[in-house]
Order: C-alpha cells, then structure tokens, then sequence
C-alpha cells in the first residue's frame, strides 16, 4: 500500500493552522501543524515530512530562516511558502531559496489542492529520478495512482524535447491520446502562436534543477474523432517544468536527462480575471462618466431655463422665435446623451416601482414600430408576467437602446422578436451570472441583423465603443444599458455571430409587490400665486428656477 503523505503546516495564525488542517486531512493526508518557528523545529527534529507549508511571516524567526532549516534537518521536504498579498516579493524570494512554490492569502481551497497534489507528485517523479539512479526502492504504484489521478497534464521529456510519459489529463483536457505522443516533440501540442514563446521557455528555463516559475502558454485542444489530430482551438495553462540530472560515477558534473513538468488548466482563472477586469473598468468608467453628466446636466438645465424664460415674453412672430425653439432642440439632445451617461453610472434606481414589462415593452415597441416600418415586430409574452422592481424611465430607455441598435443592424429591413418569460434560476443555472438564485423575469430581443465577431462582441459594453460612422452612434447606448441593468441587480448576455443576427438577454429579479395602477399627471402649466421654497446646492439652478417661478406668478 501507499504511505500517507505527510504535511506540516507552520502559521502563527491558529485558526489557519485548524482550518488547513481540515482541508487537507480530509484528503486523506497526515497533518502536523505548529504555531511558530520553535514548534515547527521540534517537530521537523522528530519526523520527516514529504511537504511544509509555511506561513512566510512568522513572529519568532524569519520565515526563509526556517526554510534552511528545513532544508538541512529534512531534506526531502518539499516547501509551498503562504504569503500575504503585500508580499509577493518575499514569495519570490522564497522559490529562489528553493521552495517548490507559493500561495498568496486568500487562496480558494481548489487552489490549494491543486498545489500541494503537485508539489506530492513532482516530489514522487524526483525520487523515481532517484530511482533509475538506483538509490531507492519502488514504490511506483503509489505515484502512478497520484498521476494519473492529477487534474494537471504531468510529463517528462528527453534531451530532445520528446515526450518520455504524458499523463492522461492531456487527453481530458486536450484530446490527445498519451500514447500517440510518446517519441513526438513537445512542439506538437502548443498552440501555434505560442510557439517561440515555449521554445524560449524550453531552451532558457526548462533545464535549471529547482523547478521554474510558471509561464502562460496556450496548448493545442484537438478534435476527438479527428485521427490527424488537427488542432481546433487551445487551452491557456500554466507550465512548470524541471531539468533532471544524474550523477555519474567517476565523472565531473552531471549528465542532463531531460526535463519533467507541469501544466495546469487556468482558463478558469483567466476567465475571471478578464470579468474582474472588465468590472473595475466599468466602474472607474461609470464614476468618471457620472461626475461629467451630473455638471453638464445642470448646465443645460440652466440653458433651457434661460430659453422658456425668454419663450414665455415673446410669440412666434419675434424674430428670435425659431432661434430660441432650435436652442431648446439642441439642449433636448445634450439631455438624451446624459441622460445614457447617468443611467450607465447612477449606483441607485431613480423612482424604483413594481413594474409589468410586457405592457412596458409592448408600448416602447409600439412608439418604435410606428416610425420603422421596415421592421416587423414579433411579439410573444409571457402570460401573468411577475412584476420587476424597476425604474420606469431607465427600463423604456433599456429596450429602445436595445430596438435603436437592432434597427441599426439591419438596414434593409427585418425580423425583430420581443419575448418575455418568467424563470426560476437554480444554483446551477444562475452560476455563470454571480446572481442569488430564485425567480428572474427574462426578456430577449432579438434581430436578423448584421450580427457580431467575437472581436466586436468582446467589447460592447465599454462606454463610447462604436462601430458605426460619426454622428451615427456615441457608444453609449449598451453601456447604459449594462448599467442599468445592474443598478437593477440583474444581468444582460449577449449572443451574435456575424452575418446571423444577434440575441440579447436580460434577467431581471422578480418582485414581491404587486402592480400599482398608475395615476396621470395633467400636462398644463399650474400657475400661481403661491409662496415656494428652492432648495439646490447649484446657485445657477437657484437663479434660474426662481426667474420661472416668479414668471409663473410664485413668490
Ligand atoms: P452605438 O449604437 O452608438 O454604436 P452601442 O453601445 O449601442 O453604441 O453599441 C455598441 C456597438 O455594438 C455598436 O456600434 C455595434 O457594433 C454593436 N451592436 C450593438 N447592438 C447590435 C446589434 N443588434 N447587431 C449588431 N451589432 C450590434
Ligand atoms: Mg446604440
């Protein structure tokens, strides 16, 4: 049988110390913890352990101290250093001094397994290293069972660059079948692009004794069925890789044997970190762009103020008439264009009420249709839709965004569809949203148009992306869209593909409340007398408004 691998955990931390060792002795390893340099001392003095992990920072002695130590009681201990997030400098630091590798806190609990699995395996694969050197016995079931069970590609090549063993993780992850491989060049699966990348990596790093730091490389995904292996698409990975050597009797140095490594799925990885990204990009965007509409806006309202005072004294034979009226047009328009910019930034809803979205479409769609009759709508609602918490003013401004740009993309005329649908989102379904799961109203539009690339696609959201002539789009239109529909706790998705049209996706969270009827405002001017109070923080919204006011016969 195996023997348990054994692992000590060194961190002031208690309650890291406890909750590690849960971690890890529920995967069946044997855990030794110590809350300081001393403690781990002693306990190195008395056993050995297959792996150590080390809490960088630790109050009684330096961290890459006890490291030596470690190195010289237990040589055979392979070491992952646990640094903060300040302190990736001492990490790297760490792996020069030759720890195996390192975890930055917070580490998700996938990330940490994984690690110390590798670090168990590539300790195995340099004692087998040992063994062809004839220094141990066998224990090859043991490391067998450990590789091939690795969620990570584990390989060794020759001096060559010729895959000696591949482990079946390449045929999960990639679709190869290992023993094609065997005798092939590395340079067969790495992605095209990446390939002067892989050869530096390969000829400048592979060979150094200690393992390498990880490098990105994206690897060839093939096609199962495929018996020529032609490569449709790649996986990105993070490669580690060692040189293994042995010694020969009566010879200086020693004779290089070739290399064995490591490569690890990170598309996840890269995945979130692209949606993080995008995130904070939107973020600081939508902050910049807020500040900007909020000025602009009161400014124009200062403008409009101005032009109905001077309105309100003149009829329409005044010379200046149709002048004052084309000025009010114009502020109508800068007051479209923030009001996409505020709806894009504001962290809150406006004037947030149970809403019905299928008479809330139905009449946006109306309003629409009556000037685009080049495009037939297709209507299929959802009967007793639930209700959505939700701005009125924003949502309208949503769905016309979204009827203005599927109009856009099909210039000869085409087909719209509008459908509503009420769903209920399980955990798993609501997954690649990062929303509670529970009842969402889904509303989809969706067009013939012209469609996307990826490209495109990729970049939609970001506030002032256009792809259309000047004067024709602002960019704004979807990114307000996509704050909105956050500000709404919701999620949009898209999907398009160029030349067939294009389908976005909107799930909003279902309401509690019931619908209120609404009651109408009259369109005429009350006017006074009156007395009234302006509050505004903005003495040209003072100055202007009480100019109205008073022109209205208010006090
Ligand atoms: P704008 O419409 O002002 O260009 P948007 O933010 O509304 O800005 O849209 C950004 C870009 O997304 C557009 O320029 C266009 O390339 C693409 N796009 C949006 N909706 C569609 C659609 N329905 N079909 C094809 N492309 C679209
Ligand atoms: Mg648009």
């Amino acid at each position: 049988m195996f023997s348990t691998p054994k692992i000590l955990i060194v961190d002031d931390e208690p309650r890291m110390c406890e909750s590690l060792r849960l971690l890890l002795g529920g995967q069946g390893y044997e855990i030794s913890t110590a809350n300081s340099a001393n403690e781990a001392l002693d306990l190195i003095s008395n056993d050995q352990f297959d792996l150590a992990l080390l809490d960088i920072v630790i109050p009684d002695m330096d961290g890459h101290q006890l490291m030596e130590h470690i190195s010289v009681k237990n040589p055979d201990t392979y070491i992952i250093v646990i640094t903060g997030h300040a302190s990736l400098d001492s990490a790297v630091g760490a792996l020069r001094r030759g720890a195996y590798d390192y975890l930055r806190k917070p580490f998700e609990y996938e990330e940490l397994l994984k690690t110390v699995q590798n670090a168990l395996i590539q300790k195995k694969l340099k004692r087998e290293k040992e063994l062809i050197n004839g220094k141990l016995e066998v224990t090859e079931k043991r490391y067998e069972y450990l590789v091939e069970n690795s969620p990570d590609i584990i390989y060794t090549l020759d001096p060559d660059g010729n895959f000696t063993f591949i482990s079946n993780a390449v045929e999960r992850l990639l679709g190869y079948n290992p023993q094609d491989l065997i005798g092939k060049h590395y340079s067969t699966i790495i992605f095209k692009e990446d390939l002067d990348k892989a050869k530096w990596f390969f000829n400048e790093r592979r060979t150094g004794e200690r393992a390498s730091s990880g490098i990105e490389l994206r690897l060839n995904v093939v096609e199962k069925e495929d018996e020529s292996c032609v490569p449709s698409g790649f996986l990105t990975v993070e490669l580690k890789s060692t040189g293994m050597y042995k010694s020969e009797i009566g010879k200086k140095g020693k004779k290089y044997l070739g290399t064995h490594g490591v490569a690890r799925d990170i598309s996840e990885r890269k995945k979130l970190e692209a949606q993080l990204h995008h995130a904070q990009k939107m973020e600081a965007v939508g902050t910049l762009a807020g500040g900007i509409a909020h000025d602009f806006n009161n400014l124009l309202m200062a403008i409009q103020g101005y032009t109905s005072l001077m309105l309100l004294k003149i009829d329409s034979t005044h010379p200046h008439y149709e002048k004052l009226k084309s000025i009010e047009k114009y502020v109508q328009s800068g007051a479209e264009l923030t009001k996409q910019l505020l709806g894009f930034a504001r962290g809150g809803k406006y004037d947030v009420k149970p809403l019905d979205l299928n008479s809330l479409i139905e009449e946006t769609s109306r309003l629409f249709s009556r000037t685009k009759k080049e495009i037939t709508i297709h209507e299929k609602y959802q009967d007793s839709l639930w209700p959505v918490d939700g701005d009125k003013g924003q949502l309208e401004q949503v769905l016309l965004n979204l009827y203005v740009n599927a109009w856009q993309a099909m210039p000869g005329g085409g087909d719209l569809f509008l459908e509503t649908e009420n769903v209920i989102m399980d955990e798993f379904s609501i997954r690649p949203y990062n929303l509670p799961p529970g009842r969402y109203v889904k509303i989809s539009v969706t067009d013939t148009g012209v469609g996307m690339d990826e490209k495109t696609l990729q970049r939609i959201f970001e506030p002032f992306f256009t792809t259309k002539k000047m004067g024709r789009g602002t960019g704004l239109g979807l990114a307000s869209v996509y704050g909105i529909i956050k500000n709404h706790n919701g999620v949009i998705d898209v999907k398009s593909k160029k030349g067939e049209g294009t389908c976005f996706t909107i799930y909003l969270p279902a309401s509690t409340k019931e619908i209120e009827k609404e009651c109408s405002t009259p369109d005429e001017i009350i006017k006074g007398p009156g007395t009234i109070l302006l509050v505004d923080d903005e003495e040209m919204i003072i100055d202007v408004g009480s100019e109205i006011l008073s022109a209205l016969g208010y006090n």
